[in-house]
């Protein structure tokens, strides 16, 4: 195959033709997810999405051969930052729903293994959703992943580079992301304005209700951001230097590359009907029916039969 599907990452680089090469290579794709939100009065609104972007395409210059990016999700679920001007919010229906209708896309054309890069932490309960949903409502296998969360891949890397308290250090435009954007696209960074910020209620030091992008307090109240922070800032964003930012880069495309690599090849997890007596009606909520799941190769066989129904190999 002479085809730029093998060589090419970006997935709207490719033609239609191309993409059927890409789907024949079984590449892995990864979509970014970010939204459009404030940062702090150093960083500007677009940190959610260059930083999973900036990763995902460092993965994709490794292992072009393996991988697809597809053109970021730009706007988020963030309807908690709306004191704060520039930031964009979508329902989290309709952010929910685009999402699911991305990877139905993919998986339609061919594509069965697809990873949610997300960027912005107020989207995880929505994508986690939305990839459990891809996983229920296609023959595809979808993945949830956060950038941020590679770093945690091996145990020596955190404690290592990390630098700030916890909690708190990490959380919003702090000594992460700041770093990450300084080394991404330093010349964006109003340098001059970086100022470390707190999360109010992190001050109280109780033992239920803190904040950390490493770490989940027992319990969860998540109300609005302008009730808990000043600046748009949540954490220690003085401590962010480029040269921190390219040790992260570094080890979230190493760990990502890893990751797609393990994925792309991991053979799917077969169903299996319990049923003594197959069910006489489709699988409701649009979830596939163990009868729609192969549509090539040997069908999964359940004692012989598959919904009741005798086995027939399809091609
Ligand atoms: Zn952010």
């Amino acid at each position: 195959m002479s085809s730029r599907a093998k060589t090419e990452y970006r997935y709207e680089k490719l033609t239609w033709p191309e993409i059927n090469d890409a789907i024949e290579l079984g590449k892995v794709c990864i979509v970014p997810c970010g939204s459009v939100e404030q940062h702090g009065p150093h960083l500007p609104l677009d940190v959610d999405i260059v930083c999973p972007q900036g990763i995902a395409y460092g993965a994709g210059r490794k292992i072009a051969e393996k991988m697809l990016v597809l053109p970021p999700v730009w706007y988020g679920y963030t309807g908690h930052v709306m004191d704060f001007p520039g930031t964009i919010n979508t329902n989290y229906t309709t952010f929910m729903e685009q999402v699911l209708d991305i990877t139905k896309s993919l998986a339609y054309h061919g594509f069965k293994k697809i990873v949610l890069l997300n960027g912005h932490g107020s989207n995880m309960p929505n994508l986690d959703l939305v990839s459990r949903r891809a996983c229920l409502e296609t023959d595809a296998e979808c993945v949830l992943a956060a950038w941020w969360r590679f770093l945690t891949v091996d145990p020596e890397f955190l404690p290592h580079w990390r630098e700030s308290k916890f909690p708190g250090g990490c959380a919003h435009a702090c000594e992460l992301e700041t770093s990450l954007y300084l080394y991404l696209d330093g010349d964006n960074v109003r340098t001059d304005q970086i100022e470390s910020g707190d999360i109010s209620f992190n001050l109280e030091g109780n033992p239920f209700h803190w904040c950390d992008l490493f770490g989940a307090s027992p319990t969860n109240l998540i109300s609005w951001t302008s009730t808990y922070s000043d600046s748009g800032v949540l954490g220690e964003a003085e401590l962010a230097t480029a040269e921190k930012g390219k040790e992260v880069y570094d080890e979230a495309v190493k760990q990502l590359a890893r990751f797609v690599t393990w994925f792309k090849d991991r053979p799917k997890d077969q169903r299996k009907l319990r049923h003594r007596k197959a069910p006489t009606m489709a699988m409701p909520w649009g979830q596939q029916s163990i009868d729609a799941e192969p549509t090539r190769g040997d069908a999964p066989k359940v004692n012989g039969k598959k919904n009741g129904k005798k086995v027939t190999a399809r091609k």
